[in-house]
């Protein structure tokens, strides 16, 4: 099967007919062939969004708000074939991709198709100076939205749901790793009804379609969720046009477990902030440090549940942990436990790659608990992005804040305790953008996300993504 780009409400071939091939993450073979897309097919979907631009921006609340609740309507009817096919790319269970993925990216455009029509700007009256000052909230016109292959639909939901909502059109790019929901998103918006235009989307890989987004002059602004490292080019290549920039990066997040915490209740959700989409969630709590009084403890009976997560093929309705995204990440993942080795880390559980009976291609990897002896070294230092967690024990609060904070993210943070005091001491200090409490990886989508330190710039979620997708213009009026 082959992908095609999604410029002004039609399928196209990639203009140089330059494909790239799709692999399933579960048997490592090709199934589908992607455009790889060139400056060309960006400057074709510019085109088209921009001549969007006029007619959409003008469209009532009402009706965008109409059609993005149709468009929310289709993915939750498309529900099984967009976890079969989220799954097929990814490597996760399905059972994951249709409690959550498909589920979440519905609730996204639900979400910002009833937001636009609450969002409301600010008024000032000039006490004594007869003059009223009132904000206007105009959209942008192209935005570009460049997401990663972790959570496909999911994310690329998350950034364009909000820039169609506020009026903008879209030029927007999936991981080349994971294109097949996004192509299948296409089809529905031709299906509920978005004008040509609106949204469109090309195919092909970072460096090159991504990077025509990027260095695209009338492309004002951008948001992206993926690598720090890729962050960080987009904002040097973006700074001299001045573009906008929302970045969401990387994590290495602390998950905090104090002694008088709900032991059974931490025990399951660690479980899941450790390991939950083979570990590939920016906000998985990576490193996790036990209070010394329950740590031994604690390494027994997390050994001993996470020995029973099953690896297995992300269709089976049994398999906790699915494949890994790609080859070239499963090898980058492993080498993480030999870096860990070398430094003097202790593997108390997993460290190799495992063959699934009759697909032993596939890029599989057992869950991996590392004991370390510092919180300086590499694997507790840099993002590994898979099922590997680090554990280590503290004494004292001000211990652990000290060795939480000190790494270059700060995305999340976990805390377990049930001392109101020390719940709010920390929750002040954690170098984060965002803090659980007794819980993990729960979401509001009202509330704002993004993170701080090499985590970041920018916060998305609720009115803030319309704050981002909008530019503000104050007008004073005398009488
Ligand atoms: P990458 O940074 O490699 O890629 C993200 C996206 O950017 C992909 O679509 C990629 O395309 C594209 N891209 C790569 N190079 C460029 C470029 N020069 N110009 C424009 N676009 C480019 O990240 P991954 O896909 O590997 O995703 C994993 C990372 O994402 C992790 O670091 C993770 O922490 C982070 N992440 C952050 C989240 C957050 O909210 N803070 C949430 C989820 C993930 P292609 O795939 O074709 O290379």
């Amino acid at each position: 099967m082959n992908i095609q780009n999604y410029i002004n409400g039609n399928f196209h071939n990639p203009i140089q007919d330059d494909w790239l091939d799709n692999y399933n993450p579960s048997n490592g073979e090709v199934y589908s062939q992607i455009p790889n897309s060139s400056s060309e097919d960006v400057e074709n979907a510019y085109i088209a969004a921009k001549s969007a631009f006029p007619s959409w921006s003008q469209t009532t609340l009402d009706e965008r708000s109409r059609i993005m609740l149709k468009i929310s309507e289709l993915i939750e009817a498309n529900l099984d074939r967009l976890a079969e096919a989220e799954s097929k790319d990814n490597g996760k269970p399905i059972w994951l991709a249709k409690a959550v993925d498909i589920p979440r990216a519905s609730s996204n455009f639900r979400f910002f198709g009833n937001a636009i029509t609450q969002f409301a700007s600010e008024s000032h009256e000039s006490v004594g100076q007869q003059a009223i000052n009132y904000t206007l909230r105009q959209p942008i016109g192209v935005v570009g939205c460049i997401s990663p292959w972790n959570l496909p639909l999911y994310l690329f939901t998350w950034k364009i749901a909000p820039a169609i909502a506020a009026g903008n059109c879209v030029v927007a790019k999936p991981s080349e790793v994971t294109p097949m929901t996004a192509f299948l998103l296409s089809e529905i918006c031709n299906e509920a009804g978005l004008p040509k235009g609106v949204l469109n989307i090309v195919h092909g890989l970072g460096t090159t379609a991504g990077q025509a987004i990027i260095e695209h002059p009338d492309i004002k602004a951008i948001s992206f969720t993926g690598g720090t490292a890729t962050g960080a080019h987009i904002a040097k290549v973006a700074a001299p046009m001045f573009k906008k920039l929302s970045l969401e990066l990387g994590g290495k997040n602390p998950n905090i477990i104090f002694d008088d915490c709900d032991y059974e209740d931490m025990l399951i959700t660690t479980i899941r902030s450790s390991f939950g989409n083979q570990g590939q969630i920016c906000l998985c709590g990576s490193r996790i440090f036990v209070q010394d009084t329950i740590y031994e403890q604690f390494k027994k009976d997390f050994v001993n549940v996470v020995s029973k997560q099953k690896v297995g093929h992300p269709s089976a309705p049994d398999t906790k942990i699915g494949a890994l995204v790609s080859k070239p990440h499963l090898e980058k993942v492993l080498s993480y436990v030999d870096i860990a080795k070398a430094e003097g880390g202790k593997v108390l559980y997993g460290g190799k790659q495992i063959k699934v009976e009759g697909y032993e291609n596939g890029y599989y990897m057992e869950p991996t608990i590392i004991e370390v002896q510092t919180d300086e070294c590499r694997v507790n230092q840099e993002e590994i992005f898979g099922p590997v967690v680090t554990i280590m024990p503290f004494t004292t609060e001000d211990e652990v804040l000290q060795i939480a904070n000190k790494v270059k993210y700060g995305l999340s943070a976990t805390l377990w305790t049930n001392d109101l005091k020390r719940t709010m001491r920390m929750t002040n200090q954690l170098q984060a953008g965002m803090v659980w409490v007794n819980t993990w990886l729960m979401r509001d989508l009202r509330t704002p996300f993004g993170g701080v330190k090499d985590s970041g710039v920018g916060r998305e979620g609720g009115f803030e993504a319309l704050r981002f997708f909008t530019e503000a213009k104050n007008v004073c009026i005398k009488y």
